[in-house]
């Protein structure tokens, strides 16, 4: 049996083998023959045809010949720039600039490929501030549109029109500055103009294109015209709010918080400026996130991940925070030549960035607005916001962009509205100046570190009249949920077993930081009947429970008792909390558990320590509790993201009841 079955195989391979042979014996010998006929030979490819698919790279869409044409106008030093589309821009997308011209020798220059008049070296190219360096969006342009270029210098008798498909020059009219016009593009290339969407959507990517741009310059004008209709315009100006206004709508400013953030690095100093929105007006998609690294915009993992973190604690689930953001660095900390587009840099040391990001705006969202809320500065929606854009507006703000690298224009003259001074009444700013609304002042850290549960008794300055305070004076709780109270500006509705959860996590995570978690001795240690796997979880992460406040210890094999709990736990069910802390350990490794996890244990010890619904509060309870919300960092919204609090203008209750209508 053994003996055939072996004669078997091997006469199967020998067959196998021949077989394959066979086969390739006749492929080798028709391929030689064929190729000899029909390899095609190597050849060059023509100027043309190298245009068009390098062309490709750069110009996928009539958006990106906006975003070509607003990176040279903005290049040429313009403060003004209209940008005229029809059909989407797919029929025409005209670029019309007041910047210094191309002198008429070199305007056939300009059209050529690799042809560029902002690097001559390497060197240039390490340290480029420019927008464009790499010479070649015009080519490509030309290479799948009807191009011509006007344009005329300064002191010129008149301007010069270059049509790019014949070459030829003729004197025409116009003022210092270029005018670009692209007509009928990807006429040549029936194939790339197949994959354009309908008019509609174009023209979107078209203004987003400029959007970008805008946002990157407040100190340049710009307007926007489809099929002869004017369809934005944006003044010059020196106020980033007003601009951010402009661009993203009124209201972005009253749901959005300032950042301007600095960070010594190796490189020299990082500066991180702009608004990142507050957590209830996420959105579900990333289309609201602007990056900028030293004036231009990038879609950068590194950023997008900063900020993405810093949103961990107040943002839930999927949803996508809205930004501006601009990030100077020293240009030689930056490598922008890495992607045909531009969009995407490299930084030299990307940890550097990540951190100021994430502390920039980590900062920015700190400074909740509980502290604020009487003060009539910041204000939570849906209260009106234009007053607010016009009130900042009288300040020069300055734009962000890295100011020590960039042009004089960005000097800094006053910085970022930082404190809510001029607006806020003595006494309100007076608890302001204690409790730092803007991130955790030395005071607040020094109140809560020396008397953690009791902060408010802890000495705030002498009592300002109740109205005064930011959240107001509470008059009521209803049906165990909410908490009413009354302030300056009208009704505040508060979420109290939400607020209070931030304030005991807030004040967790900062003990933890500081000296450990203080404990609390439980006078009748908490006994329970445990699992076999919660016995064994509290063996195993004796420790890390330790560090957490918790010390639980068996009592035999089937029973824990809880001795110790973190001292702002000392109301909440030690029981509960020692198995929901367990069951939590149980998903990390022992080790690391404490770096990895620690936020998410004491987000679930929190929840525990939190007042619960249907607690009956005291008056004084529920102003102790607005008291602590007031200084707590992060207080606007609930661990998970929610928000903790409301306010109703006066105006919207009246509005309610059509008074004074
Ligand atoms: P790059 O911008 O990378 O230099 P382009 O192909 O976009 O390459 O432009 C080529 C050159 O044409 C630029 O370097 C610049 O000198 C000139 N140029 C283009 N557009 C303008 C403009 N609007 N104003 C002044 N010069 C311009
Ligand atoms: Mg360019």
């Amino acid at each position: 049996m053994q003996q055939l079955g072996r004669v078997g195989k091997q006469a199967g391979q020998r067959m196998a083998t021949a077989f394959v042979q066979a086969f390739y014996n006749a492929r080798v010998k028709t391929s030689n023959s064929e190729q000899e006929a029909s390899r095609p030979p190597i050849l060059p490819l023509p100027d043309e045809l190298i245009s068009q698919i390098a062309a490709g790279e750069v110009i996928e869409r009539p958006a990106a010949v906006v975003r070509e044409l607003l990176d040279n106008a903005l290049d040429s030093g313009a403060t003004q720039i209209t940008v005229r589309l029809q059909a989407g821009g797919v029929r025409l997308i005209a670029v019309e600039d007041n910047g210094s011209g191309i002198p008429p020798e070199q305007l056939p220059v300009a059209l050529q490929r690799h042809a560029t008049s902002k690097i001559r070296t390497l060197h240039d190219l390490e340290s480029v501030t420019s927008m464009g360096f790499r010479g070649e969006a015009l080519a490509a342009i030309g290479a799948v549109s009807e191009l011509t270029i006007l344009s005329a210098i300064a002191n010129a008798p008149h301007a010069w029109r270059l049509d790019a498909r014949s070459g030829e020059m003729q004197a025409a009219a116009r003022v210092q500055g270029t005018s670009v016009e692209v007509k009928e593009l990807f006429f040549s290339t029936p194939a790339r103009r197949k994959f354009l969407k309908s008019d509609a959507t174009e023209l979107a990517h078209c203004l987003e294109a400029v959007r970008r741009h805008a946002l990157a310059r407040p100190d340049v004008g710009f307007t926007v015209w489809h099929e002869g209709k004017c369809i934005e315009q944006w003044r010059a100006t020196l106020d980033m709010n007003r601009r951010m206004a402009d661009v993203l709508g009124e209201d972005f400013i009253g749901q959005s918080l300032p950042v301007d953030y600095q960070m010594q690095t190796a490189g020299g100093l990082a500066h991180i400026q702009g608004r990142c929105g507050l957590p209830d007006h996420a959105r579900s998609r990333t289309d609201r996130q602007y990056a900028y690294v030293n004036g231009r915009f990038v879609r950068d993992k590194v950023i997008s991940h900063a900020v993405r973190g810093a949103y961990e604690d107040v943002l839930h689930g999927h949803r996508q925070p809205v930004y501006v953001l601009w990030v100077g660095l020293n240009p030689l900390r930056v490598d922008v030549n890495v992607h045909p587009t531009k969009i995407e840099v490299r930084f030299r040391d990307s940890r550097e960035v990540h951190q100021a990001a994430r502390h920039a705006v980590e900062q920015a969202l700190a400074a909740s607005r509980a502290a604020q809320a009487g003060s009539g500065v910041v204000l939570p929606p849906p209260a009106a916001s234009a007053g607010r854009v016009a009130s900042s507006a009288q300040q020069t703000t300055v734009p962000g962009v890295s100011q020590q690298y960039r042009m004089p224009l960005y000097e800094r003259a006053s910085g970022w509205p930082s404190r809510p001074s001029q607006l806020a009444d003595a006494a309100t700013w007076r608890v302001q100046e204690q409790a730092g609304p803007w991130g955790a002042s030395a005071a607040a850290e020094e109140q809560t570190a020396a008397a953690p549960d009791h902060a408010v008794e802890a000495g705030l300055p002498e009592q300002p009249e109740p109205q005064d305070w930011p959240l107001g004076c509470a008059v009521a709780q209803i049906h165990g949920v909410y908490i009413l109270a009354e302030n300056a500006n009208g009704l505040i509705i508060v979420d109290m077993h939400a607020a209070h959860e931030r304030v005991v996590y807030e004040q967790l995570k900062r003990q933890l930081d500081v000296a450990g978690l203080a404990t609390q001795q439980l006078l009748i240690p908490a006994t329970f009947a445990a699992t076999a796997h919660e016995m064994a979880v509290a063996e195993q992460y004796a420790h890390a429970l330790q560090q957490l406040g918790l010390e639980v210890s068996a009592i035999n094999t089937q029973t824990l008792a809880v001795r110790t709990v973190p001292a702002p736990l000392a109301a909440a069910d030690a029981v509960e909390l020692a198995r929901s802390v367990l069951a939590e350990l149980a998903q990390y490794d022992a080790d690391s558990v404490l770096q990895r996890a620690r936020n998410e244990l004491l987000s679930t010890m929190a929840c525990h320590g939190a007042i619960r619904a249907n607690r009956r509060l005291t008056l004084e309870e529920m102003n102790a509790l607005l008291r602590q919300m007031e200084i707590t960092e992060r207080a606007d919204q609930c661990n998970h993201g929610r928000p903790t609090w409301r306010q109703f203008s006066m105006q919207e209750l009246d509005a309610l009841f059509l008074r004074g209508r």
